[in-house]
């Protein structure tokens, strides 16, 4: 018998899966830390029609599904409320990760359209772009209307005041949030004062109340690169991305987990040439680490048996 490593206590639950879909790859912001390699400025990046690939994610995904809409920024399409209408219109969940650029008007109306099938709403705080101040107002309102905001803050160097400022404000509005630290392109983490890192792991920990067990392990081991490396070990373990989790991209791509994606395995095929096929079962992952949250969150990852 296979036991399910991890188990989501998620109210939303998902009966089909879940796809991320990578919506864009463009951004208006220009981190100095961001790791999307294929990231465009936003205006170099002309919008790909979506309409026919809507057409075959109707045709494909039977049952309801979690679109996770990720970018780049994914506001930042010009047709991105269109594509949701269409996802709602055929009953979908979501989920949505964004740098809260957009303004109050497409945001309000993108709560609208997701209404009750928004599971969570993902805002990232990147300071070196954006203040504080105009975050925090649009999460508020946004908190307002949809409670299950989440807030993931980036630590850059020399922010440690800064963060602290935020971190008062969300408790202060009972906002759920964590801060990450910054990821280096050689995978190696930033290298953070003793002070600095002991108030993250304080106001993260403070957090732990929001989550169910099963998050808590890999949001409090995710602090330190060691233990994170850790816990995100599943070579060897069967899962079942590939089947009820991939990951979409806009030319129709479809790889079975991220990893695959990198290292061009686990290809799903095609879904504008209709060589797209979901595998039936679970298969036993082969990737050294995994970063793809949604599915040991959703407990598609099982112990051999
Ligand atoms: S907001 Fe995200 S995608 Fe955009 S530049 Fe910053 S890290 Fe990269
Ligand atoms: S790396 Fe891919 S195959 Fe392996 S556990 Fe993660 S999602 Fe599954």
């Amino acid at each position: 018998m296979k036991t399910a490593l991890t188990r989501s206590k998620n109210k939303n639950k998902i009966s089909n899966g879940v796809v991320d879909w990578i919506i864009t790859d463009s951004c208006n912001y220009n981190c100095s830390y961001c790791r999307n390699e294929s990231r465009k400025p936003k205006n170099e990046n002309k919008d790909d029609n979506l309409d026919e690939l809507l057409i075959k994610i109707k045709k494909n995904l039977k049952g309801i599904w979690r679109f996770n809409l990720i970018g780049g920024e994914p506001f930042v399409r010009s047709d991105f409320l269109h594509v949701v209408e269409q996802l709602a219109s055929m009953n979908h969940h979501f989920s949505i990760y964004t740098n809260f650029s957009s303004s109050w008007g497409k945001i309000k109306r993108f709560l609208e359209i997701t209404g009750k099938n928004l599971d969570i709403f993902y805002a990232s705080l990147h300071l070196e772009e954006t203040n504080l101040d105009s975050f925090l107002e649009k999460a508020i309102k946004v908190k307002k209307i949809f409670p299950d905001l989440f807030i993931i803050s980036i630590a850059g160097s020399n922010q440690k005041e800064i963060l602290e400022s935020a971190v008062k404000e969300f408790n202060k509005y009972k906002i759920p949030h964590i801060i990450r630290m910054q990821r280096l392109r050689n995978d190696k983490f930033l290298n953070y004062p003793k002070d600095y890192l002991d108030f993250m792991k304080k106001s993260n920990l403070k957090q732990l109340a929001f989550f169910d067990e099963s998050k808590i392990n890999i949001i409090d081991k995710s602090l330190y690169a060691k233990r994170h490396k850790k816990i995100f070990l599943f070579k060897g373990y069967n899962c079942w991305a590939g089947s009820r989790y991939f990951v979409l991209l806009n030319n129709g791509d479809a790889f079975k987990c991220f990893p695959a994606k990198r290292e061009k395995k686990g290809y799903l095929g095609n879904m504008l040439n209709d060589s797209f096929l979901l595998k039936k079962n679970f298969s036993e992952c082969e990737f050294d680490v995994c970063f793809c949250s949604d599915v040991y969150f959703n407990g598609f990852i099982e112990k051999r048996s």
